[in-house]
């Protein structure tokens, strides 16, 4: 380990007892212990500002106290499954959820993550369509179970187990992608899937509005009317996952799909809607959730919907708008991806900046012709800005993308702090 004392501890317990597969960020890890808003802190009591926590779960402000004094009020009274009894947080969180939902989509399930949330998706539209084909994007992610692996299209996140019944289409990458951003010559692709790959009818379409592990991919203007409707003409549901672009993050609307412009068929979420407790929703039109009563199904796992998941889900909801922090995102996010722009022009490593509100993202490259992906460049980057007291995620298929989703209570002087930080780590490459 490359460390004394007590986190060389947490090391040797980690190599005996966890699995061998986990990995963390940095040359040396952080233990954090302490979250307040936007900011962590470690063992040592040093602060960090936290430009990734709203990834991983954090949508209002680690540890904000509203949500913290709804779970531990709710603790206090009572912690069990709602499968057996009658319980006011699941029913009120429900209500509240739905009304944040355009059109028709009014019914809620809960999960405990967006995996399960997603697995419930695919198999909603499996069951309502009479069709296993699903039509996915390549470089999406969905989860990491049985059918989401499916669904995800990298190969960084796939296991060698059976992963039946999906097509990958052409992701409308504007960067990247072949089409740049003419979103609908890449939604071809989905109509020559349903036309060679399948029987011509197919169960549904999953995709994220802008890709959160793909490297923060907006999909090209354009692209989502069209394949939803080629999707629909061939009996599919839409499938919107809104695990990472949902509940505010994206500033100029609460959903990411409405960006787009579409209203989907099923969305699903988690992540954020809990800030830190593990929750998850699929949200529906009554008639396709009636698929579900043709067995007894309420919950799918035990603690689908629990009271304290469900009453911190709800106190998230109201803090968003108690602080407009959508409004929030979207000032703050535009001001920080215009900083974030003066640096490209700065530093000829950065080949893209893209995203929406606070769901950013900085692409390096070594060559901006070529577009290689500067891998070992972006860790010594990230490095660095943890050492200036800055974290910052990546992901991308390369690896080579800086995911910056802070906590949506991140201010101004935040965004400042950030590209000082940012500006430094990048001249001393
Ligand atoms: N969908 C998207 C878009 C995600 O980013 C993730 C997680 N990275 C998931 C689904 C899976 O969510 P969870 O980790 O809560 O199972």
């Amino acid at each position: 380990p490359p460390y004394n004392g007590p986190r060389a501890e947490i090391f040797r317990k980690r190599a005996q007892f966890l699995s061998p597969s986990l990995f963390h960020f940095y040359d040396r890890p952080l233990d954090i212990v302490e979250g307040k808003m936007q900011y962590l802190f470690d063992e040592d009591g040093r602060r960090y500002l936290d430009a990734f926590g709203g990834i991983a779960t954090v949508c209002c402000g680690h540890c904000h106290p509203d949500v913290v004094e709804a779970i531990v009020n709710q603790a206090k009274r009572i912690q069990h499954s709602t499968v057996l009894y009658l319980n006011h947080a699941i029913a009120d969180f429900a209500e509240a959820l739905a009304s944040k939902m355009p059109g028709d989509l009014k019914v809620v399930f809960f999960t405990n993550s967006g995996t399960e949330a997603n697995e419930l998706a695919l198999m909603i539209a499996r069951l309502y369509t009479g069709c296993n084909d699903i039509i996915s994007l390549r470089n999406g992610y969905h989860g990491n179970a049985a059918g989401t692996m499916g669904a995800t299209a990298q190969s960084n996140w796939k296991f060698k187990v059976v992963q039946m019944g999906v097509h990958h289409a052409l992701n409308p990458d504007p960067f990247r992608g072949a089409f740049g951003s003419d979103g609908e010559k890449y939604a071809r692709d989905v109509q020559e899937i349903i036309e060679f790959g399948t029987t011509g009818r197919v169960g549904g379409f999953i995709s994220e509005a802008i890709q959160g592990v793909g490297g923060i991919v907006e999909l090209a203007p354009g692209y989502l009317p069209v394949a939803y409707s080629m999707v629909r003409k061939a009996g599919g549901l839409c499938i919107a996952d809104e695990v990472q672009a949902g509940v505010a993050r994206t500033g100029s609307h609460f959903w990411g799909f409405e960006g787009h412009g579409v209203i989907p068929d099923i969305v699903t979420m988690a992540k954020g809607i809990g800030n830190g407790i593990p929750i998850g929703a699929v949200v529906t039109t009554p008639e396709i959730a009636q698929v579900l009563t043709r067995k007894s199904y309420f919950n799918r796992s035990t603690f689908d919907g629990n009271p304290v998941s469900t009453a911190g889900g709800h106190a998230v909801l109201k803090v968003l708008e108690k602080e407009k922090l959508q409004e929030n995102a979207f000032v703050v996010g535009s001001y920080l991806k215009e900083q974030l722009n003066n640096l490209k022009d700065k530093h000829e490593i950065i080949g893209d900046v893209r995203g929406k509100g606070f769901l950013l993202g900085v692409e390096l490259v070594t060559d901006r012709e070529k577009k290689t992906p500067a891998k070992a460049e972006i860790s010594r980057v990230m490095n660095h800005m943890k050492d200036m007291g800055v974290l910052v995620g990546k992901g991308g298929f390369y690896g080579n993308v800086f995911r910056i989703t802070p906590p949506l209570c991140f201010t101004k002087e935040d965004s400042d702090f950030f590209i000082e930080v940012m500006d430094i780590a990048l001249s001393k490459l």
